[in-house]
C-alpha cells in the first residue's frame, strides 16, 4: 500500500461568488413595511399574455393573505413602483386550483383567473384558446426567470 502526499500545488480552494440583488428605492434597500406599502397591480393584462410594465424582479415575501404559492414581481409602470400577484397559469381542468385561485380574487388579488373565464367566453375556439393559455404559460415562466431581489428585514 502506498500512501500519495498530495502536492499542494495540486490543491486548489474554488471561490463561488453569488450577486444578490436588493430593491432599492432613493438609494435605500426597501423594507418590509415599503414593501407592504407598493400598490398591488397586475402586471399582466391581455388574460395574462402581456406585460403592463418593466418587471424588475421577484421579491420573497409574503404578507398576509398570501402564501408562497406564487410569484410577487416588483415591477415600474411609468414613474411609479407596483406589486403584483402572478399565479402559475393551470388548465381549466384543475377545478381545485381554480377553487383557490378564486378565493385569492376575492381577497382583492388578481390570478389568471382570466384565463379561466376566457376559456369559458370562447369554448367555440379551443385553438385559439390554447394558444393564448401557451402565451400566458410564456409570460409566467418569463417573471419566474427573474433576478429575485431582496429587502431589508
Ligand atoms: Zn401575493
Amino acid at each position: 500500500m502506498t500512501v500519495r502526499a498530495i502536492n499542494v500545488r495540486d490543491a486548489h480552494i474554488k471561490t463561488a461568488s453569488v450577486e444578490a440583488k436588493t430593491l432599492t428605492v432613493g438609494g435605500k434597500q426597501v423594507t418590509m413595511g415599503v414593501f407592504r406599502q407598493l400598490k398591488v397591480e397586475n402586471i399582466l393584462g391581455g388574460f395574462g399574455t402581456e406585460l403592463r410594465g418593466t418587471p424588475w424582479g421577484t421579491v420573497n415575501y409574503f404578507p398576509k393573505p398570501c402564501e408562497p404559492d406564487h410569484l410577487h414581481v416588483v415591477w415600474q409602470k411609468g414613474g411609479e413602483l407596483r406589486r403584483s400577484c402572478v399565479y402559475e397559469p393551470v388548465s381549466y381542468r384543475h377545478e381545485d386550483k381554480w377553487a383557490r385561485a378564486r378565493l385569492r380574487e376575492d381577497r382583492g388579488h388578481l390570478p389568471q383567473a382570466y384565463i379561466r373565464e376566457w376559456f369559458d367566453n370562447y369554448p367555440e375556439d379551443v385553438a385559439l384558446a390554447r394558444e393564448r393559455f401557451e402565451e400566458a404559460v410564456d409570460r409566467y415562466r418569463e417573471l419566474e426567470a427573474l433576478d429575485q431581489l431582496f429587502i431589508a428585514v
